[in-house]
């Protein structure tokens, strides 16, 4: 797994990277009305536009395809901003290309689809081109971190990735529901992916967007991408969750950027801490080295007595009595019970394999 850090793209970027712009290009004044503003905000350092819109539903508007390319290209000779557009298949991508965009970025639908994905790869063999991916519809690492190994393996190193939620029927708060431990859980996959967090499609509505940016900035991620428009509610996509070069002004300012320490030694405190951790980990492997070792010998005891492995009413007394332990020592419910289910699912395959192994010359004479 390689790739190359945004300070290396050539394009004079650097992390927290800001990407702004309208969900859609869609007139030329409303592009050229966006040099000036934009120019004016120092932070962003990419422009976004979105000329081929992957519309859910039809009859929406589609994006202007690619006339509008050359209007994006303008904008980059105006403002002296890098600008980068949407890709959905490979016909896109060649048209990308030979307009010259700087970034190129693949949807969220179509990243779910690894025909689609591997047709853009195709068209980018050989090109040094960077490519952001978005993560897929659904909450599956497998298939962004998928999207992105396609990338690579056509040659691609300038790679990052974009959290922009994940669509969930249930969840009213968000448009798309963020589930931060997958963004993370990409950076621990993938070491050193850039994972830019896209705080406009996660919340569906302007006045959340503050709250989830900073939140990303807690979280360490890499940058931000903002859909900003001249006049949001006149958009024509995605106008609730649109703000104003004005208004991004406003939350960029007020961001708390949080550094990632990425010299081990450079914080005394810090490595403190992280001793104290380290030691807390080594005690808890062992305890659980320990329990594994009892649960063994009750698996011994269970063949011996032809004991079914799972005891349903075992189990509900321990998960109840370790909740409610675990909620007087301030840990969440669902964090215990993902405890409880992962050490007991190893349990019973431990028991599971030891009922089903033939007896040895050993444990026959026992
Ligand atoms: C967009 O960026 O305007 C867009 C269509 O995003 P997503 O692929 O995240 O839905
Ligand atoms: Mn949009």
């Amino acid at each position: 797994m390689s790739h190359t850090k945004i300070e290396d793209w050539g394009l004079g970027l650097t992390a927290p990277l800001i990407i702004a712009g309208p969900c859609s290009v869609e007139t030329q004044e409303q592009i050229q009305s966006m040099v000036e503003p934009m120019k004016k905000l120092r932070e962003v350092q990419l422009f976004r536009g979105g000329v081929w819109k992957p519309r859910t539903r039809p009859g929406n508007f589609e994006g202007l395809g690619e006339k509008a390319l050359e209007w994006m290209i303008d904008f980059r000779e105006a403002a002296g901003i890098p600008v980068t557009v949407e890709i959905g298949n490979a016909q896109h991508a060649e048209a990308a290309l030979k307009a010259g965009i700087d970034v190129l970025w693949i949807g969220a639908r179509t990243t779910v689809n690894p025909f689609s994905v591997q047709e853009i790869a195709e068209v980018l063999r050989g090109t040094n081109v960077p490519v952001m991916v978005k993560n897929p519809l659904n909450p599956d690492l497998q298939l962004w971190l998928g999207a992105l190994e396609r990338l690579e393996a056509v040659g691609i190193r300038k790679l990052a990735a974009i959290h922009r939620g994940f669509a969930d029927a249930y969840d009213k708060r968000f448009r798309n529901k963020p589930n931060w431990s997958l963004a993370i859980h990409l950076k621990r996959e993938w070491p050193g992916m850039q994972v830019i967090n896209d705080p406009s499609h996660i919340c569906g509505k302007r006045e959340m967007i503050q709250e989830i940016a900073q939140k990303a900035m807690n979280y360490g991620l890499d940058g931000l991408m903002i859909e900003t428009h001249p006049s949001p509610d006149q958009a024509w996509s995605d106008a609730a969750q649109q703000i104003t070069p004005h208004r991004l002004e406003e939350i960029l300012a007020s961001l708390n950027y949080r550094k990632v320490v990425e010299d081990q030694t450079s914080d005394e405190h810090l490595n403190q801490f992280r001793w104290m951790v380290d030691h807390l980990d080594k005690q808890l492997l062992d305890l659980l080295s320990e329990r594994f070792e009892v649960i063994d010998q009750i698996g011994e005891f269970k063949r011996e007595r032809k004991l079914a492995v799972f005891q349903p009413d075992r189990w509900q007394e321990v998960m109840n009595s370790r909740i409610e332990e675990g909620l007087k020592k301030k840990m969440s419910e669902k964090f215990m019970k993902n405890l409880l289910f992962a050490i007991h699912e190893e349990s019973v395959k431990r028991q599971e394999f030891q009922i089903s192994k033939k007896p040895t010359l050993n444990n026959a004479i026992s």
